[in-house]
């Protein structure tokens, strides 16, 4: 048979099954045609799948990745279920699931010439961001520590009765669980031509991107804050992820969302208001997607610990009218300014029963001085949280409260644009 006289039909065939013109012409026999189609189909969704198990078991998700396995036809991906359960059964429970550290930042700082420059701004970013590349390096060392990111409920979760319980978290012996949190993802209005990205967007292919407009007014769309930065790392490195957590988002409400200013009672004037929401609401969607956790962080950023019942009340209102329809209803609260309602003791009195009866169970206030600080009762669950800033990289320096040291050497992290 010469090459020329074979149709497009045979070509296609021979491509698939990578046949030789020696052989016979497939093309004779219709159901061979048909036949190598659907050999040719089901090995790339046996290859497709096999993808997913290993992005499940590289998450320490197990129980997930043998029950694909294991419920799949296919006997190549069967195979896989003895050493995916041997893998399993390296795996240890965390020893002190009350000993949880939590590390929480704010947005990045991208331009350090625009936000460390002399105007009244630049002493505040300076105290309580960390700069982009100084996040970069802290991924590479908690990561290198052994460090993988946990989600609350991966710690704490309510049993059938409903009263909070610790979890088992099942880690090979080197690998250590942590919490991260990322404060104020609003790109408040004060922030704006500072160097900081500008708002979260959704891309093409449903992953959540920044966009950034440089010094010389350029657009970006990229990874320019924590938590498109935590995706990508993780993309790269699946182990840094426990069972697809990520983080928890702290959202107040005055300036709106993601950088979308979709506070009906702040921006009465604002003409997109329906599609800023409609969009921050998408942001939204595919950060959940993607594992990161919503908390209330108020809505006007008030010292929850110090308020008047009133006010508190009042606020909380609002998160529930304009933040709960974008982000969702969550039982998650981070205090604004650590703000905490109770100082070491378990939560009584009528602020808590209020929270509580808003649906809150998870509360984290902020202390820097030590390395992991939780408390438990039927009812909730309370972690403390240490902040990396421009505030503690000080105290660090002086050797005065050494917290970060377990996280990252905080000589080799600090910026020389600070
Ligand atoms: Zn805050």
């Amino acid at each position: 048979m010469k090459f020329t006289q074979m149709t497009a039909a045979t070509l296609l065939v021979l491509a698939l099954v990578g046949c030789s013109s020696e052989q016979p012409n497939p093309a004779a026999d219709p159901s061979s045609t048909t036949e190598a189609k659907t050999a040719q189909k089901e090995q790339s969704r046996v290859e497709s799948v096999k993808a997913e198990i290993n992005r499940l078991a590289d998450g320490f998700d197990y129980d997930g990745a043998i029950k694909l396995a294991k419920n799949d036809d296919n006997a190549e991906l069967q195979k896989m279920v003895s050493g995916l359960e041997d893998e399993k059964s390296q795996m240890t429970a965390w020893p002190k699931p009350d000993q949880i550290p939590h590390l929480f930042f704010h947005s990045l700082v991208i331009d350090t010439d625009r936000a460390f420059d002399s105007d009244a701004q630049a002493q505040g970013y300076k105290d309580y961001m960390v700069t982009h590349k100084e996040f970069s390096k802290i991924l590479d060392s908690l990561y290198d520590r052994g460090y993988v990111l946990v989600n609350p409920r991966d710690f704490a979760r309510p049993n059938k009765k409903g009263e909070m319980e610790y979890r088992k978290i099942m880690l090979p012996k080197d690998k250590k669980p942590l919490v991260l949190s990322v404060d104020d993802v609003s790109y408040y209005e004060y922030m704006d031509g500072d160097g900081f990205a500008s708002r979260l967007v959704v891309d093409r292919d449903g992953k959540v991107r920044n966009e950034y407009t440089d010094a010389s007014g350029k657009k970006h769309v990229g990874a320019y804050d924590v938590s498109t930065m935590v995706d990508d790392f993780i993309d790269e490195h699946p182990d840094f992820s426990y069972r697809d957590a990520r983080g928890i988002l702290a959202m107040t409400g005055y300036n709106g969302e993601f950088g979308y200013r979709t506070s009906e009672s702040q921006y009465p004037k604002n003409k997109h208001i329906k599609q800023d929401q409609q969009a921050a609401t998408k942001v939204a969607d595919a950060l959940k997607d993607e594992g990161w956790v919503f908390a209330s962080h108020s809505w006007g950023h008030i010292s929850t610990g110090t308020e008047d019942m009133g006010r508190f009340k009042r606020d909380m209102k609002l998160w529930k009218k304009e933040v709960e329809p974008i982000v969702g209803k969550t039982d998650q609260f981070v205090y604004p300014f650590g703000s905490d309602i109770a100082r070491v003791n378990y939560y009584s009195g009528a602020k808590y029963n209020y929270l509580k009866d808003q649906g809150f169970k998870y509360f984290y206030g902020v202390d820097g001085t030590t390395h992991a600080w939780m408390q438990q009762t039927d009812d909730y669950q309370r972690q403390m949280r240490i902040n990396v800033d421009g505030l503690q990289f000080a105290k660090e320096k002086d050797g005065d409260r050494p917290v970060l040291s377990e996280f990252f050497d905080a000589d080799k992290v600090i910026d020389p644009a600070r």
